[in-house]
Parts: C-alpha cells; structure tokens; sequence
C-alpha cells in the first residue's frame, strides 16, 4: 500500500500493526474470519466511488450499468446458495438486515419474541438501550436451567401469552443447533411471523452442516462476514410475497446508498461458498469445536450446554475461580484472542461476567484441524491457570507466533 504509506502514515501503520496482530495470534473470537485474497480485493476497488440508490435496473443515478452487475450477481448466488426466491444484498450489516425486516412487518408497538441476550441473544433482539428495544416490545425466552437448551416449552407459552407479531429465532452464543422448524410450528399455532437470523452460523448452514431456516422461516437475516466468511456486511432472504415490502424497508426504508464495493465483495464470497470445496470448509469448523471442547472440559473447565455442535462454545470460567474478563485479559497476553461473555443464568456482571466465547471458523480458514485444536486447548488452559503469571504467558505467546507462521492466513501470508 505505497500510497497509504506516504499519505497517511498514522493509519497506514495502525494497519500494518493490527495485520501482525492478526497473523501472529489464535483469533477465537467466534463472530471472526479472515476472507480470502479476492474479497479483501473486491473491497478495495473504485466501486466505493459509486452511488447506486435504488435497485438494479431501476436506480436515482446514472452510469449504474457496472454496479448493477455486480449487485444482479450477488443476489442470484445468495438466492442459490440458500435456494431462495428472494435476496436483498445492501444492508451494510446484521443489524441493519434485522431493522429491514422490522420496518417490514412490525408497527412501533408491537410485540417481538426472541432469545434473551443473556441467554445468547442479540442486542438486535429487543435490548433496552437498542432500537429494537426502544420500538418494539420485546418478550423474551431463554434456555433450561438444566440443560441449557432453548426451552421451547416456555417459547409456545410466552407466545400463546403475548401473540407476538414476529418471532425471531437465532443467537450469537448458543453452542447448540437451532431447530428452525420447531421455531415455525409455534409462529404458525399464533400467526405470528417467523424471522430466523442465521448470522453467526450462516456458513454451516451454506455448508450443510446445520439445517436450513429458508423453507420454514418467513425472512432470514444474516452477516455476512461470521462463518460465512465474506466481507463485514448484512443481507435478507425472503419469499416472493414479502420482495417488495422488504427492498422498500431497505432503501428508501433505513439507508441510502448501498456499499457497492462491499456487494462486490459479497459476491465473491457467496461465489465462494458456491464451490465444492466450501462444504468441507464447514465440517472441519464443527469438527474443530468439537476437538477443542473435548480439550477443555478435560482441563476443568464446565462448557455451557456440556459441549458444541456449532461453531463455537461457551466457557464457564468460574469453574477455574476466573472471571470471564481476567480470563480474557490473560488470554490476550498470551495471543490467544477470545472474548468475556455472560453465560445463562450468569450470577455476574455484563462487564464482568462468568464466561468466555470461543469459536473455530478462523483457525478453521487457516488450516487448522482437529491434532492443532489439542495444541490450541492446551495454551488456552496454560494461560487460563498461569492467568497472573507474565513470564509464562509471554512465552506462550512466542510459542504461538511460532506456530501459526506454519499457517498462513489467506491474503496476507
Ligand atoms: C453479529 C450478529 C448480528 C449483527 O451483526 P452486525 O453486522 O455486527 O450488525 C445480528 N444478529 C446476530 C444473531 C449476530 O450474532
């Protein structure tokens, strides 16, 4: 990058600094990627100079021919990639693919049903202090206390309660496969509506390695940038009845002009995840969770649910005297990069809270299989027992920047 470099050195080294961060470390955050080469380059082209308002065909602008290819293209692989009839690609994130669906279907007012963000939920799911909060009123259902999986005795309850007008299925720190269709059977027992927000899982689900919400969900959102391994971005699967509705609630809806840079870089992604290869990719990310959690739970630690059969898991670090965020800390020393996170029926703070998230499908896109995650495991108890122990964790920490150069991360090396 020699023009960034001479132009504006602070940034440009601020870049090149988090590039070292992100080659030498084991990335474990489990909404983390890296994309390939091609999308990196997708998003850095002179797409970014292009407004593009409206929809392919039917723009404010003129000059539109090239980006309205781009754009055709990235909503023909999304619809085949999940076998939808419809896809809108410009919600710049999940966040915004959840507002659209919202402007859709919901009046300010009305009830929505989803995962308490203390049980795995998201902010987007009706949190007090986010707009799905502040519009909507939001019911919230969780998981047992035993088992800690979703409790759909409690979902059909609340629902026959409260008749929501839309039920959102779908977390971002549940460790366990979604029944999409169990979701449906209550939405349609109360006419309610079903939205499945598939973010965090969206490449098993391209993979087929966790089953598809398309069929029975009445819109699914989605990143695009989590398992699904494209660029930090958002967008929306519906049936052809709600089309209209939704591509309005989008623009002129909650935005003005899409990122057509970052539709070109979905593109990419969703071409990617169309080749042959993708569907081992996925297998490997769920084989990768299931090695590591083996390691774990035989070092001490309790896992939320007792394992994964996703992407990812839920440390309880309490079981080790840790909180989640000295836990965290200490990993970090280490280069092992994960973060705190409540854990149902968590007795602590959000800022402190009893548990750490930690996910594979980074070190999966490295290359990384099931003998690196008994390595993997074994740094992270190291760190986790030597928590106030410096010297030890620094040395884990070259130890790791030793290991992972046998492992480059694409586009960077
Ligand atoms: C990550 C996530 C989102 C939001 O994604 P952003 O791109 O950060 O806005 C929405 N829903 C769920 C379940 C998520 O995990």
């Amino acid at each position: 990058m020699p023009d960034l470099k001479t132009a504006d050195s602070a940034i440009w080294d601020a870049v090149c600094r988090e590039r070292e961060r992100q080659t030498e470390g084991l990335e474990l955050i489990a909404s983390e990627n890296y994309t390939s080469r091609a999308v990196l380059e997708a998003a850095g082209t002179v797409l970014t100079n292009k407004y593009a308002e409206g929809y392919p065909g039917r723009r404010y602008y003129g000059g539109c021919e090239h980006v309205d290819t781009v754009e055709q293209l990235a909503r023909d692989r999304v619809r085949r990639l999940f076998g939808a009839e419809h896809a809108n690609v410009q919600p710049h994130s999940g966040s915004q693919a959840n507002m659209a669906v919202y402007m859709t279907v919901l009046n300010p007012g009305d009830t929505i049903l989803a995962m308490d963000l203390a049980h795995g939920g998201h902010l987007t799911h009706g949190m007090h202090l986010n707009f799905s909060g502040k519009l909507y009123r939001p019911i919230h259902y969780g998981v047992r206390p035993n088992d800690h999986r979703i409790d759909f005795d409690q979902v059909a309850t609340l629902a026959r309660e409260h008749r929501p007008r839309l039920i959102i299925a779908g977390a971002s720190a549940y460790p366990r496969e979604i029944d999409h269709a169990k979701f449906a059977d209550v939405a349609r027992e109360v006419g309610a509506l079903l939205m499945v927000d598939m973010a965090h899982y969206a490449g098993l689900v391209a993979g087929g390695v966790h089953n598809s919400p398309v069929s029975c969900a009445d819109f699914v959102t989605s990143t695009s940038h989590k398992t699904l391994r494209g660029p930090r971005s958002g967008f929306v699967l519906c049936r052809e009845e709600h089309a209209k509705n939704l591509d309005r609630s989008v623009f002129p809806g909650i935005q003005g002009g899409p990122l057509m840079h970052i539709v070109a870089a979905k593109a990419v992604c969703f071409g990617e995840a169309l080749r042959p290869d993708f569907p081992a990719y996925a297998r490997q990310i769920v084989e990768n969770a299931r090695a590591l959690a083996e390691v774990l739970l035989s070092g001490g630690l309790r896992l939320v649910s007792g394992g994964t059969d996703n992407h990812l898991m839920m440390c309880d670090v309490t079981a080790i005297d840790l909180s989640g965020s000295v836990a965290e800390k200490a990993l970090d020393r280490a280069g092992i990069t994960v973060n705190k996170n409540m854990i149902p029926y968590d007795q602590r703070k959000p800022m402190d809270p009893s548990g750490i998230r930690i996910g594979t499908a980074a070190l999966t896109t490295r290359g990384m299989q099931a003998d690196e995650m008994k390595r993997v495991g074994a740094w992270i108890l190291g760190a986790l027992r030597h928590a106030d122990d410096e010297a030890t964790l620094r040395r884990f920490r070259g130890e790791i920047a030793e290991f992972t150069r046998n492992f480059p991360v694409p586009g960077i090396g």
